[in-house]
C-alpha cells in the first residue's frame, strides 16, 4: 500500500492507496494541531468517524493518522508493515527539483534551503517528511513538489524584468504553483480526448480557493498565472491577483498603511471577498448574484474575465488551444463560471453545450463543448492525491529495478 502524507501547518491530510495508487483505500485529516477545539476525521470504503481530540503537536497527529489507519473497525490494515512506500506533497523545490525524487538526507537540506521562497509551507512540509521517516523508517519516502512541473517554463516566461542580478543571486523568478494537480489534470484530459498528451496545447484552469491558470504544450507547462508569492495572476478567494505594483506605494505613502497591513489586505481582503464585500466562496456569491447583488455580479464577471484574459494571451503564446480544462472547487463545479468564461471565445472555436455544462457538477471527467467546436472544454476533478501516490509507485519501481 501507499500512503500519501500532505502536512501544513496546523493540519495532517492522508490517504492510503493500494499498490498500483489505482485505488484509495482510506483517507482523513487531523486538523487545527495545538488548538482546543482539534480533531480528526477518518474515512474508509464503508465508514466516517469525526472525533475531537487533544493533538498538541504534529508527532501527536501522526500517531492519530497510523492508530486510525490500523483500528479495528474503520481501519483499512491489520499491521503498519502493509504500508510499503509514503509519498509527501511539498510545496516549494525552487529550481532544485524538476521532477518528484526519493528523499534523502540531501533532499531535506535543499527541501531546508528552499524555506526561505516558501516560509510558511516547506517548514510544514518538512515536518511531515520528518514524521513520517521517524514512524516508518523502513520504507521509501519520495517527495513530490507543486512547483516541480513549472520547471518547464523557458526563461522568456518564468523572468521578471528586473535587474538580473536578483535572479542570480537570490532566485528571483516565477516558480508557479498547483503543479501536481494541473499535471495530473493535463494527463487524464489527454486520456479523455483519445490523444497523445504530447500532440496538445491545453490551457488548465484550476478554480479553486486559490487559482492557478496554466499553459501546457506537449506535456510541458510553458506559463503560468502564479509568479514568486502566491497572488498573481486571477483573483482568488480572499487574494487579489494581479495588480499594478505602483499600488503598493501608493497605498503605503497616501493612506499610510504598513507593509503588513498592505500584504493583509492583499492576500486575505481582496478577491471575491474584497468586491462583493460578502463572502470569499464561489457558492455564496453565485446565489446573491443570482438574487440581484451587483457587487457580486461585479465579482462574478471580475473574476471570470481576468480567466477569460489569461486564456486568451496563452493561446497567443502557444500558438494555438486543443482544449480548455476546468478543475478544483468553483472550475469543477459552476457551470456559471464557466459559462462567463466561454461566452465570448467563439473566435477560438470555442463554445459551450449548456446542456452538458449544466450536468458537469460533483466529479465526474466530461467534455462540455459542441461537439463541432474545434477547441474541447473539459471538467477533470483534480486528484494530487492520486498523482503523488502514482510518483512514489514509479519512483519506488524505477528504484526496485536499479
Ligand atoms: P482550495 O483551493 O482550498 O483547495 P477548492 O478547490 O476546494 O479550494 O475550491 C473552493 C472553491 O470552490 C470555493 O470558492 C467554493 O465556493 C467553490 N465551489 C465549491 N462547490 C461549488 C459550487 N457548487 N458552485 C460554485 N462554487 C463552488
Amino acid at each position: 500500500m501507499i500512503l500519501t502524507i500532505n502536512c501544513g501547518s496546523s493540519t495532517i491530510k492522508y490517504q492510503l492507496f493500494n499498490n498500483e495508487a489505482t485505488q484509495s483505500v482510506a483517507s482523513g485529516i487531523v486538523s487545527r494541531i495545538g488548538e482546543a477545539d482539534a480533531y480528526f476525521q477518518h474515512q474508509n470504503q464503508t465508514e466516517t468517524v469525526k472525533e475531537s481530540r487533544s493533538v498538541p503537536d504534529h508527532t501527536v497527529a501522526f500517531q492519530i493518522c497510523i492508530d486510525n489507519l490500523l483500528h479495528p473497525t474503520y481501519g483499512a490494515i491489520d499491521k503498519i508493515e502493509a504500508i510499503e512506500a509514503v509519498g509527501h506533497r511539498a510545496v516549494h523545490g525552487a529550481d532544485l527539483f524538476v521532477d518528484s525524487t526519493l528523499i534523502d538526507e540531501a533532499v531535506i537540506a535543499k527541501l531546508e534551503a528552499c524555506v526561505p521562497l516558501a516560509p510558511l509551507h516547506n517548514p510544514a512540509n518538512l515536518i511531515g517528511i520528518r514524521g513520517g521517516m521517524a514512524l516508518l523508517p523502513h520504507v521509501p519516502h519520495v517527495a513530490v513538489f507543486d512547483t516541480a512541473f513549472n520547471q518547464t517554463m523557458p526563461a522568456k516566461a518564468y523572468l521578471y524584468a528586473l535587474p538580473y542580478e536578483l535572479y542570480e543571486q537570490h532566485k528571483i523568478r516565477k516558480y508557479g504553483f498547483h503543479g501536481t494537480s494541473v499535471r495530473y489534470v493535463s494527463e487524464r484530459a489527454a486520456a479523455l480526448l483519445q490523444r497523445p498528451l504530447s500532440a496538445l496545447k491545453m490551457v488548465v484552469a484550476h478554480l479553486g480557493n486559490g487559482v492557478t491558470m496554466t499553459a501546457v504544450a506537449h506535456g510541458q507547462a510553458v506559463d503560468t498565472t502564479i509568479g514568486l508569492a502566491t497572488f498573481s495572476g486571477v483573483m482568488m478567494g480572499t487574494r487579489s491577483g494581479d495588480i499594478d505594483p505602483g499600488l503598493i506605494f501608493h497605498l503605503h505613502r497616501q493612506l499610510g498603511l504598513s507593509l503588513t497591513e498592505i500584504e493583509d489586505m492583499l492576500y486575505k481582503q481582496s478577491g471575491l471577498l474584497g468586491v462583493s464585500g460578502l463572502s470569499n466562496d464561489m457558492r455564496t456569491i453565485t446565489e446573491a448574484a443570482q438574487a440581484g447583488n451587483g457587487r457580486c455580479q461585479l465579482a462574478m464577471e471580475m473574476f471570470a474575465y481576468m480567466a477569460t484574459k489569461y486564456l486568451g494571451a496563452f493561446a497567443a503564446a502557444m500558438g494555438g488551444l486543443d482544449a480548455l480544462v476546468f478543475t478544483a472547487g468553483i472550475g469543477e463545479n459552476s457551470p456559471e463560471v464557466r459559462a462567463l468564461i466561454c461566452q465570448n471565445l467563439a473566435f477560438l472555436g470555442l463554445a459551450l453545450d449548456p446542456a452538458a455544462n449544466q450536468q458537469a457538477v460533483g466529479g465526474q471527467e466530461m467534455a462540455i463543448n459542441q461537439v463541432e467546436d474545434k477547441t474541447a472544454v473539459l471538467v477533470v476533478p483534480t486528484n494530487e492525491e492520486k498523482m503523488i501516490a502514482l510518483d512514489t509507485r514509479r519512483l519506488v519501481s524505477s528504484k526496485n529495478q536499479a
